[in-house]
């Protein structure tokens, strides 16, 4: 059951071949069996998905059911779930238990959908590795010596494993595309906007991002359609019509420009993961696709600018937890200054305070000029390249990340080293557009992926290339071998 696309498993309990129930056990069982060695849920909500799975049945028997009534999913442990533990893989909310549900759960969850559990991740979503979470570090069901990417590392980890059909993810940098490289799945971040981040723990708020991760770009497409539209909630939602996803895959790819920034192939792309992504390109080009070579000049400049940015939004956003309102409280305070600074210093782990602190350096009077406002700057010329690129081409094809997955604990002492892995993610993310991650051919057993990015709100027609592939290729339905 388990090999099974998400839209598969739909198709099954709509002609009755499984009820809700049994699959929704049968993903329970799977996690128990198998989650302990890859601590890829903080917490597993059994006896609340089963009731979930429960009603999906009783409204299939009633002739209430929608496309996606009775799946179940996971959500990473950063959406707001009533009723439910919300940590955002933080000391400093591991008691929190959030009074609403975010837009995305509230949702997904009005489709019909089961909810198993809440995924591990990089405390507040800060990480290219998820080591840097409360609850220990994911492994990679590849090789569980290796780190499965981050900050979504749990919700990529989980469905690559089969312990999820799918699960959603955030993106600030490359959260969902890294993961979903590193671990062989597909990983949609949508354009700045699309999805509402009502409920979502903030991280930094210009750049964040709700997206999901699936087996398939068909699955990511029938999500995406539930979870996207405007929402009065969030300020920076957009209010723009939503295809229908689905229906879109099926545009032809004949005809379509595909752009390849040279910045992109540049020396710091392992030669191997090139191979890939190039049998990808040279996959959609026999589709009928033109090749173009473009360029995105100041690509460079982007990682630097997005940690001075990132880290000034989060130093603000974190602000709000202080030990008074909710979250982690010191015992025995001796004043409120105490209070304030102990509560902090225990609920957050060291990368949380490194980024508040480069965030509050580079905001603070004198130095907000040289840091913030010319990072700000940066970030305009790059959505400028992007935008010069989009009257060439209908998309731009690149790579996710210039490494393997590496080692646990191999980068955690270097955090620049750590920092420069995000180097072809962070551009998109500045620049506010869709980025698609797609499972290319591994190398040495180990996944890699190729990126697609697309205009604002092209999210269709990613889709529909990467489905077009996946018509073609079974990269995505590989399941790592102690979990097929
Ligand atoms: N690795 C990047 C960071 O640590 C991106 C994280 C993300 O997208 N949430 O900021």
């Amino acid at each position: 059951m388990h090999e099974q696309t998400l839209l598969e498993q739909a198709q099954a309990l709509q002609d009755g071949e499984v009820s809700s129930v049994e699959l929704t056990q049968f993903y329970l069982n799977r996690i128990q069996a198998h989650d302990e060695s890859l601590n890829s849920f903080v917490t597993v909500t059994g006896a609340q998905a089963l009731a979930q799975a429960e009603a999906a049945d009783r409204a299939r028997s009633a002739s209430e059911a929608g496309p996606l009534t009775g799946v179940p999913l996971a959500h990473k442990d950063i959406f707001c779930t009533r009723g439910v533990r919300t940590t955002c893989g933080s000391r400093m909310l591991d008691n929190f238990v959030s009074p609403y549900d975010a837009t995305v759960v509230e949702r997904l969850q009005a489709a019909g959908m089961v909810m198993l559990g809440k995924t591990n991740m990089d405390e507040f979503a800060m990480g290219s590795s998820n080591e840097n979470s409360y609850y220990g570090p994911v492994h990679n069901p590849w090789d569980s010596e290796r780190v499965p990417g981050g900050s979504s590392g749990g919700s990529a980890a989980a469905v690559a494993a089969r312990l999820a059909p799918a699960a959603t993810a955030t993106d600030t940098g490359g959260s969902i595309r890294q993961p979903a490289t590193f671990c062989g799945v597909t990983g949609l971040k949508p354009t700045y906007g699309r999805v509402s981040r009502f409920g979502m723990v903030a991280y930094a708020s210009s750049l964040d991002q709700g997206g999901m991760l699936g087996v398939s770009a068909e699955d990511c497409a029938a999500l995406l359609g539930t979870m996207a539209g405007f929402d009065s909630r969030d300020s920076t939602s957009v209010d723009h019509p939503v295809p229908d996803y689905q229906k879109e895959l099926k545009q032809p790819v004949d005809g379509l420009s595909l752009g390849l920034p040279k910045e992109f192939f540049d020396d710091r792309l392992d030669a191997r993961i090139r191979a890939s992504v190039e049998e990808a390109v040279a996959a959609w080009e026999g589709q009928g696709a033109q090749l173009v070579e473009i360029s995105l000049p100041n690509l460079p400049l982007a990682t630097p600018a997005y940690y001075v940015i990132a880290s000034a939004e989060c130093s603000s956003n974190l602000a709000r937890y202080d030990g008074v309102r909710y979250g982690h409280r010191c015992a025995d305070p001796e004043d409120l200054e105490d209070l304030f600074c102990r509560s902090r210093e225990e609920g957050f782990g060291a990368e949380v305070r490194r980024r508040i602190m480069i965030g509050t350096y580079a905001l603070s009077a004198g130095y907000r000029e040289a840091y913030y406002d010319q990072a700000r700057r940066v970030r305009q010329l790059i959505r400028r390249d992007f935008q010069q690129a989009f009257e060439k081409v209908d998309a731009i094809a690149a790579p996710v990340s210039p490494v393997l997955p590496f080692r646990l604990g191999e980068k955690t002492q270097d955090p620049v080293a750590m920092y420069l892995i995000d180097c072809y993610t962070i551009p998109v993310n500045l620049a506010g557009l869709p980025g698609l991650s797609l499972p290319a051919r591994p190398v040495d057993g180990l996944p890699t992926g190729v990126q697609l990015i697309g205009n604002y709100f092209d999210e269709a027609r990613l889709l529909g290339l990467g489905a077009a592939w996946q018509r073609e290729t079974d990269w995505h339905r590989q399941v790592p071998p102690g979990f097929a």
